[in-house]
C-alpha cells in the first residue's frame, strides 16, 4: 500500500538580529536568537506509481519544480538513503512567503523530517541538521524548532528552553509587499559594533524571564535599515502594532513581516485588533518548544 504522512512547518521569528562583516563566501557573519512559532504550514507527502517529485502548493508565488526549497531537501534525504523517489508534497502554504519567516525552510525541514519519519530511517537530529545545511542556512534550526542562538551564517546554533508560559506572538505582514532576503544583505551597510555586542548579550536573559520592558531596550534588527528605507509602510505597520505599549515590537529577518511579543494572548489580540485586516495578514500565535517536545 502506498504510504501517506502529514507534517507541519512551523515558522520562525528573529528574536534580534545583528549582522556582522560579509565574509569571503559571500555570506554575512550574524548573530540572531531564533524562536519558532506556531504558525505552520501544512506538508503532506504521499508515495504514488510514478518516479520523480511533484510539488502542489495553495499559493501560487511559490515555484513548483527544482527551485522549491521542499524539492531540494527531498531528494537529498532520498538519495542519502538510496531510496526511490516517488512522491507528491502538497503544500497547505500559512506562512507568508519572501516574509523574514523562513517559510521555505521550514517546509523544506518538515519535508525531510517527513521523509525520515515516513521510512524509519535510522539518523541523529546533528546528521540530519547537517543534511539540512545543504539545502540553506535556515533549515538546521528549523529542523530542531525551540530557542536557539544562532552564529555563523545561522546555523551555529546553542539550544535553550524558550520562555515559560509560552509568549504570545502578534505577526503582521503589509499585503503585497515581499522582500528578498539576498537583497537585504546586498544592501546592508554596516555600522558601528561596539554597543550592538552590549546590547545583544543582554537579548537572551531578558527574553527568557520575559523582561519584556528590558528586551525592548536591547532589541534590534541591523536589516530593519534596508528594509524600513525601501519599504516605509513595514515602520508605519511597528508603530501600529506598538500602540499599546505594552509589546516588544520588530521586524523579523529581512522583512517584511514584524512581530509583536505579548505576555498573554488577550494583549496580542488587543494589539492585532489596531492593524487593518484590508492592510495587513495578521496573525495571532504563541512560541513554541522543539519539534517533538
Ligand atoms: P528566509 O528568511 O529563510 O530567507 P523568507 O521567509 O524571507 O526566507 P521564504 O518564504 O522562505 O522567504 O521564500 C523565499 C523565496 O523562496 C520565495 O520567494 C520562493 O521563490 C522560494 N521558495 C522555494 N521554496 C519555497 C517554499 N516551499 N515556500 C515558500 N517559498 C519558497
Amino acid at each position: 500500500m502506498k504510504k501517506t504522512l502529514i507534517v507541519q512547518a512551523h515558522a520562525k521569528i528573529n528574536v534580534g538580529l545583528w549582522v556582522k562583516e560579509k565574509r569571503p563566501d559571500g555570506y554575512h557573519e550574524i548573530a540572531s536568537l531564533m524562536q519558532s512559532i506556531s504558525l505552520a504550514d501544512t506538508i503532506t507527502i504521499r508515495e504514488t506509481r510514478e518516479e520523480g517529485l511533484r510539488i502542489e502548493c495553495s499559493h501560487p508565488g511559490v515555484p513548483l519544480g527544482p527551485d522549491n526549497l521542499v524539492h531540494k531537501a527531498a531528494r537529498i534525504v532520498l538519495e542519502h538513503f538510496r531510496l526511490p523517489a516517488c512522491h507528491v508534497f502538497q503544500i497547505e502554504k500559512n506562512i507568508p512567503v519572501a516574509a523574514g519567516l523562513a517559510g521555505g525552510s521550514a517546509d523544506a525541514a518538515a519535508a525531510m523530517l517527513g521523509l525520515v519519519r515516513m521510512y524509519d530511517q535510522p539518523i541523529a537530529m546533528p546528521q540530519l541538521m547537517e543534511l539540512g545545511l545543504l539545502v540553506g542556512s535556515d533549515v538546521p534550526f528549523v529542523l530542531h524548532g525551540g530557542l536557539a542562538l544562532a552564529t555563523g551564517r545561522g546555523e551555529h546554533l546553542v539550544f535553550h528552553e524558550p520562555p515559560r508560559p509560552p509568549l504570545a506572538v502578534v505577526v503582521a505582514v503589509p499585503k503585497g509587499v515581499q522582500v528578498s532576503t539576498r537583497w537585504a544583505y546586498e544592501n546592508y551597510q554596516p555600522g558601528q559594533n561596539e554597543r550592538k555586542e552590549e546590547a545583544f548579550r543582554q537579548i537572551l536573559p531578558a527574553y527568557r524571564n520575559r523582561q519584556l520592558v528590558n528586551l525592548r531596550h536591547v532589541l534590534f534588527n541591523d536589516l530593519e535599515s534596508v528594509t524600513l528605507h525601501r519599504h516605509p509602510e513595514v515602520a508605519e505597520l511597528k508603530e501600529r502594532l506598538a500602540a499599546g505599549r505594552e509589546g516588544v515590537v520588530l521586524m523579523s529577518g529581512s522583512g517584511p513581516a514584524v512581530f509583536g511579543l505579548f505576555p498573554d494572548r488577550r494583549l496580542a489580540a488587543q494589539a492585532a485588533a489596531n492593524l487593518d485586516p484590508q492592510r495587513y495578514d495578521v496573525f495571532l500565535e504563541h512560541t513554541i518548544r522543539a519539534s517533538g517536545k
